[in-house]
């Protein structure tokens, strides 16, 4: 047997090395506009892609100041993924333009809106006026905050996925398996949890929670806002004082990126009290993956009430 000769062996050499290149540069890269959304890509993907989110899950998803580095992110995206239903729409569209990523653009295979996968509430209807303050016109963009949802996203990216790399499709198929799986599980620990408070009225701050309210049973009886995206007034902060002394409302839930001065004046004025619910993966550090976000809420929420009458 002849021994392999140096350029034999240099050849050999440059194959692993490129063969190496090819295997990373297969792992899909995923840029999504929210935590929750990279999270449940995570969950799915495994180490099969990079799944990065734009904004930090501390921070409102209506308003992302634009940065250098998202567009770094972008420029390198094989797909995107949006909340959409307008969440998105002060700062994604420049920015998606701006990356010249012609895999990314709305229409593209790499662009994927995941509302058209979810059950989608407030769906106005009539005509829609400046008056009404920012409503999305398309429907409440906050789905995810309901864990079946989570399992709609689940699938979608599931199926997005095994298009984009059909070769892992097996992987994913059992990524999803697995997931629903826990997901399924924890559905049932929050569902015993929140079943003595069915019923619950609450006022919460922005119009974030109507899916997660729905799915556990409170009743979200006015918010902090006057109006969508509209800051609180003294004529409403006053009627919302009186609404909820009349009835008996003890819980006011309020984003984090939220200024604390109006529920707190309100709540020292009614004795109710005021808790911050996390709407997103990374509100807290503790927060860490999709299921997390559900025990984080849960728990604070069962506290709150279990020491109320
Ligand atoms: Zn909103």
């Amino acid at each position: 047997m002849n021994r392999p000769t140096r350029p034999q062996l240099l050849a050999a050499v440059l194959l692993a090395a490129a063969t190496g290149i090819t295997r990373a540069a297969s792992k899909l890269n995923v840029v999504t506009t929210t935590a929750d959304l990279a999270a449940i890509s995570r969950e799915i993907g495994g180490d099969k892609i990079n799944g990065d989110s734009i904004a930090k899950g501390y921070q409102d998803p209506h308003f992302v100041e634009p940065k250098p580095s998202f567009l770094l992110k972008l420029q390198k995206a094989d797909l995107l993924e949006v909340v959409g239903l307008q969440l998105e729409i002060g700062w994604l569209p420049p920015l998606q333009t701006q990356s010249r990523n012609s895999k990314i653009q709305v229409g593209a295979p790499g662009y994927l809106d995941l509302s058209q996968f979810c059950q989608i509430l407030d769906i106005p209807t009539g005509q829609i006026t400046r008056a009404m303050g920012d409503v999305h016109p398309l429907g409440n963009p906050h789905y995810w905050l309901e864990p079946n949802n989570g399992r709609r996203i689940a699938k979608a990216l599931q199926n997005k996925f095994s298009e984009m790399r059909p070769a892992d499709a097996a992987y994913f198929a059992q990524r999803y398996a697995d997931f629903d799986e826990r997901l399924g599980a924890a559905e049932k620990r929050w569902e015993a949890k929140m079943a003595p408070y069915r019923g619950r009225k609450v006022i919460t701050y922005h119009r974030s929670w109507p899916n997660f309210c729905e799915r556990f049973g409170l009743v979200v009886v006015n918010y902090v806002e006057p109006k969508p995206g509209i800051p609180p007034t003294p004529s409403h902060t006053l009627e919302l004082i009186n609404t909820m002394k009349r009835e008996n409302i003890k819980l006011i839930l309020v984003e984090p990126y939220f200024d604390l001065r109006a529920p707190n004046a309100i709540a020292q004025a009614n004795g109710s009290q005021v808790l911050v619910l996390m709407p997103s993966v990374g509100g807290v550090k503790e927060i860490t993956d999709y299921l997390q976000l559900f025990d984080y809420d849960i728990n604070l929420l069962v506290n709150a009430f279990s020491k109320m009458n």
